[in-house]
Order: C-alpha cells, then structure tokens, then sequence
C-alpha cells in the first residue's frame, strides 16, 4: 500500500492524474477541495461558511480540512491514500504526518508537479468557458481574478511545503507541462509498476 501527495499549483492537474490512479492502482482519492464542495451543496453550516472564502480563492481554515481528511482516513484504503490539494499549510503537512503516524501508515512520496504560471490560468480559464460552452456548471472559482489569489495563496502557504517534504527526503519532481499521458507516465515510472 502506498500512501501519496500530488503537490502543486491550481490547474497544475493533479486531479486528472490522481483520477488515473484511482482506477489503475485502486488507490482512494483524498480531495479537500472535492470535499468542501460537496459539503457546499449539502447546504450546512460549515458548507455555507467555506462558500463564500472559496469562490474568493483564498484557503478555509485548516482546522476543517484536517477535520475532513481524519474521517476519511479512518474509513481506510486498500490501495492506499492520494491526498490531492491536502496538505496546502505547514500546520496541515505537520497535523497530517501526526494522522498517519497514528493510524500506522506510512507517506511514500510527493509529487511536486510544476507548471508555469501562464499556463495555469490559461488553462483554468479555458476550463471554465468549455463549462459553460457545454452548459455544465462552471466553478466560482474559476476565473481569472480568484485564479490569482488561488496562485498567490499558494506561493505564500503552499509552496513552503515543497522544501519541507525535500527535507525529510520524500520528494519528487516532475513536469506537469507534459501532455496528461506524459505526466502519467512520469508518475507511473516514480511509483513503481
Ligand atoms: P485547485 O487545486 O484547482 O485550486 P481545489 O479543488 O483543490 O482546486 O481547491 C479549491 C478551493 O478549496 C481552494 O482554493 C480553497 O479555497 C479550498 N481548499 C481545498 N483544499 C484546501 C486545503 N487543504 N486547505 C485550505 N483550503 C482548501
């Protein structure tokens, strides 16, 4: 069982490739932003509170996420766990490595998947007109204002992780700039077949 982060701007694609590895590997998805989505069209308390912090781009409290990835550990994983926008703070890694060490499990490794900037909000820009063009729901999050607080909320909190997890030695680099088959493949080579 191999327990991994996908770490990595917005847009950089990290659910595509956790999708992939949910079905070749039948590794469970671990998605905080899915998660606080749902939680939205619940319409509770704590959906309606994360709502508004969301659709601006700016990160919910690290107290709910952390609450939201403890349940699911808890249900556990036959394949292991990809945490895919989970942890975004330092306090998130820390209170993650203190879950898992509780639960016995182990943090193979992080991905760092590493994409240029005007390709991100090129891409989440696209995404959101392709929505609408096909007249699916469109995220609120998904323009190309909140795509620059999403960017800079992860330069400022995120991507202080990127030497956290070199410094205890798990992790990976890869190019995200790469076709989605290429980075697949980049990511199939690291973990392993
Ligand atoms: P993306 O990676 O494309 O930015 P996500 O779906 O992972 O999108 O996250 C969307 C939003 O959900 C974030 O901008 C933030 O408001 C909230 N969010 C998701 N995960 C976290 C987290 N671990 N900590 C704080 N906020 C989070």
């Amino acid at each position: 069982m191999t327990n991994i982060i996908l770490l990595g701007p917005p847009g950089a694609g990290k659910g595509t490739q956790a999708s992939h590895l949910v079905e070749s590997r039948n590794m469970t998805q671990l998605s905080t932003g899915d998660m606080l989505r749902e939680a939205q069209t619940s319409g509770t308390e704590m959906g309606k509170k994360v709502a508004a912090i969301m659709a601006e781009g700016k990160l919910v409290t690290d107290q709910i996420v952390i609450g939201l990835i403890r349940e699911k550990l808890q249900e556990g994983s036959e394949g292991g766990f990809i945490f895919d926008g989970f942890p975004r703070t330092l306090p998130q890694a820390d209170a993650l490595a203190k879950l898992l060490d509780e639960m016995g499990l182990k943090l193979n490794t992080v991905i760092e998947m590493q994409v240029d900037d005007e390709v991100l909000v090129e891409r989440v820009v696209n995404r959101a007109a392709e929505a609408k063009a096909a007249g699916k729901p469109v995220r609120a999050d998904d323009t190309a204002d909140a795509m620059r607080t999403r960017l800079m909320e992860y330069y400022k909190k995120t991507s202080p992780l990127i030497g956290y997890y070199y410094a205890k030695g798990n992790l990976q680099r890869i190019d995200g700039m790469d076709t989605i088959d290429e980075v697949r493949k980049s990511i199939d080579w690291i973990m392993g077949s």
